[in-house]
This record gives C-alpha cells, structure tokens and sequence, in this order.
C-alpha cells in the first residue's frame, strides 16, 4: 500500500493520532502504547533529565508539513533541524508545523560558522524562522576536532544563548573524527550532548566513545544511520528481499540499519531523515522492536551488499586521512556528494560543499591527473574527484 499523502496515511490506521498513554517505563525507557503501532519507545536524553522518542524526526530534506504534522501525531518528540538547511526554508517549514504544539517536543537546530561573532545571529535567525523564544538543544554544528569543541570563544556564544534562555542545552554534532569530538566533549564538561555520524559501518573506537561520553551524561544523537553512500544501491538491497519476505513485511534495509544503532544502549535517539509517509511508517515500527535472529541476518545481507559502495568517512572511518600531499580530506567530499546520491539533492550537496574548509575545495585536485588516495575499502576516489568537479568546480 502506498501513503503518498497525510490522508492516505491516516486512513490507513498507521498513524497514532491523539491518546497516546504512557504504559509503563523504566530508569531509561518508556513505551506508549496504540493499536496500530506496537509501541513509541521513548530513551532519556543524557543527564537532561528529558525523555526524546528513539526515533526522531530528520527534518534536513522534508518539505512537506503534512509529514512533520503526522510524525508529531504519532508520538515522535524529537525533531531535528539546522540554520543552514533550505537556506533557512526547512526552519520556516517546521516553525509552522510546531506552531501550538510546542510544548510536547524536544526541539534541535544547529548554528554553523567558523566565526564565533556569527554564531549568535544565527542562532537569533533561527528562533525567528522557528516561531519560538527557544530550542531545547541548540548544537555547534559539523565539528571534527578537539581543537574546536575546546574553544573557549565558541563556548562563551553558547553560554550565552543558554543564559539567555535562547536554548536549555547545548552539544556539537560530528560527522568526522568522532571518537575525538565525542572524547573532548567529555574533557570539556561543558557540551551536554552530541550529534553523531554512527551506523553499522562505525569502527569499534567510535562505539566506545559514544560509550563514554553516555557514562558521562552526554546525550547521544545518532545520525547517518541509513548509510550515506558514494552511489546508492538502496532499491536493489531492498529488493534482496524475497517476495515472501516482502509479503510478510519482514523487515526493511532501513529498518534493520536503524535497528542496529539502537540496539546500543549508549545511544538516545536517532535522526532518519524523513522526506514520505512510507518511509515514517518504516522508521516508526522500529521502535521497541526487538532485534530478532532475522533481523541480524538481513542486517548482515545488506551490509555486505553494500561494502565498496559506501564511503564509511560519516561513521568514523579514517582510512584515507592524510594521504593527500595537498591536504584534500576525500571523505569530506563524499559527505557532500551523498546528498546528491543519496537524497537526490544537488542543492543540498553545494550547501554542505560551502560549509568546507578550504583545504577540501576541489580546485586543489586541478593538477592532478589521477588522485593518489586509496580508499581501504574499494572506493573509487578518482570517480568521487569526478564527480565532485561537476557538481561544485
Ligand atoms: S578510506 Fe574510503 S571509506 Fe574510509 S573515509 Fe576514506 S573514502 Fe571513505
Ligand atoms: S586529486 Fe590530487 S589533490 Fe585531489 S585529493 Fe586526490 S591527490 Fe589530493
């Protein structure tokens, strides 16, 4: 069945609509029940003290208000946005959305820039754009090292929005270096929670500092769970699923690479990006799933199908660090062109390019002829070099 619109979905008893009760909880999770849907889990956010559903809303690359509208219905209190976003527009779209409900969600958006004496017009722009006089986490955004998270200038912006009253809490989010992001977010006893690139291809350093940093009351936002490949095979991992398997609603490659991020307990909620009503129908059911023998298999299936497609850079890896005699970080570039491949979104693709330091911009690679990185796992960086010439020379 498909649910292309708000109407069709709810027709389809798949949304939760209003009523939704608190069944039960324990010291890290509660559940709300409804007939359609098994359950909302629900994880407490670090040591805020706040309750955030495991599945959040990825707001980056919907457009459409009916989406957030029904997500916000079925129980989902986490939402996810940034400044940079649509030029602003993704922030308009979700104030409208929220408007009157406020209350009932944990609200994130991000600030950007290099200059701290920016940061808090930014932050000033996104309250406006948002209709509200505060976010519930407001985060230093695309951070990749200690450097950065230990800057006192920076930290001194974010104080103040929080003295202010303009955010409650405040973190970083990282898609690079993240063990040393998440390990000087520690150092700092400042940031109280982070944003992460972690998925089922995340080296194990990345999960043990998540690990830490949980221990020490940060919260966790995984992000980037879905992958974030150099191309996107996702149709043909879906249809690796037999008929019968489909028939059945087995699960999903999406469901299983989230599945795989919450079964870690360190982690508090998750950020899919959402931009159709399948897709929230899928993400939703993950919650309180159990990860079945099944689920690990398919899990196993897609993630091989994968490897050499997929650039692990957003989930920690680190493998072609370095290797550039000018500097260039490829992963940096693969980041970019995966809004491209993966959302479909050139826009979006050249908002992240810009956000680049100037040492990944691709007029450095004018002349080379061939790229000397190697990817260890199969990438083809001479194609990413490419492809990144189109897209942002
Ligand atoms: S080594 Fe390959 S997979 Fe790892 S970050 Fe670099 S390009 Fe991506
Ligand atoms: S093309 Fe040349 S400059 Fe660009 S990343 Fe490869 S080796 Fe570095």
């Amino acid at each position: 069945m498909s649910f292309s619109s708000r109407r069709n979905f709810l027709r389809s008893g798949a949304a939760l609509g209003a009523g939704i009760a608190a069944t039960g909880f324990t010291p890290r999770r509660i559940f709300a029940q409804n007939s359609s849907f098994k359950r909302i889990a629900f994880r407490q956010l670090g040591s805020t003290g706040e309750k955030v559903s495991e599945i959040g809303f990825g707001a980056m690359n919907t457009r459409d208000d009916e989406l957030l509208e029904a997500a916000i219905d079925m129980g989902i209190n986490y939402v996810d946005t940034a400044w940079v976003y649509m030029k602003g527009v993704n922030e308009e779209m979700v104030g409208r959305v929220i408007k009157g409900k406020r209350d009932k969600l944990f609200l994130t958006t991000k600030a950007i820039s290099k200059n701290p004496d920016e940061l808090m017009g930014q932050m000033e722009m996104s309250l406006k754009r948002l209709q509200t006089d505060h976010v519930d986490l407001m985060l230093f955004h695309v951070t990749n090292s200690r450097e950065q998270i230990l800057n006192n200038d920076v930290m001194k912006v974010f104080e103040n929005a929080r003295k202010k009253g303009m955010c409650r809490f405040v973190g970083v989010s990282t898609h690079e270096n993240q063990a040393e992001v998440l390990d000087a977010a520690v150092e700092s006893k400042f940031w109280e929670a982070v944003l992460v690139g972690y998925n089922y291809f995340s080296p194990p350093e990345v999960g043990k500092a998540i690990e830490n940093a949980r221990n020490a009351g940060l919260g966790i936002i995984g992000m980037k769970n879905l992958l974030n490949p150099a191309s996107w095979p996702w149709k043909e991992l879906d249809d690796i699923r037999t008929d019968k398997q489909k028939e059945d609603g087995k699960v999903t490659a999406a469901q299983a690479l989230i599945k795989w991020v919450l079964e870690d307990r360190h982690v508090d909620t998750t950020i899919p990006g959402i931009t159709s009503f399948e897709q929230l129908r899928d993400d939703v059911a993950v919650m309180g799933m159990p990860m079945s023998f099944g689920k690990r298999r398919s899990l196993i299936r897609y993630g091989e199908a994968l490897r050499g497609n997929y650039c692990c850079g957003v989930a920690g890896c680190t493998g072609c660090q370095e290797q550039c005699p000018k500097g260039v970080c490829v992963n940096n570039l693969n980041r970019c062109l995966s809004y491209a491949n993966s959302y479909g979104s050139i826009e979006l693709a050249r908002e992240n390019y810009a956000q680049l330091p100037r040492t990944s911009k691709i007029d450095i690679c004018d002349d080379c002829d061939e790229c000397v990185v190697r990817c260890i796992n199969g990438l083809d960086l001479n194609e990413t070099i490419r492809r990144a010439r189109e897209l942002f020379a």
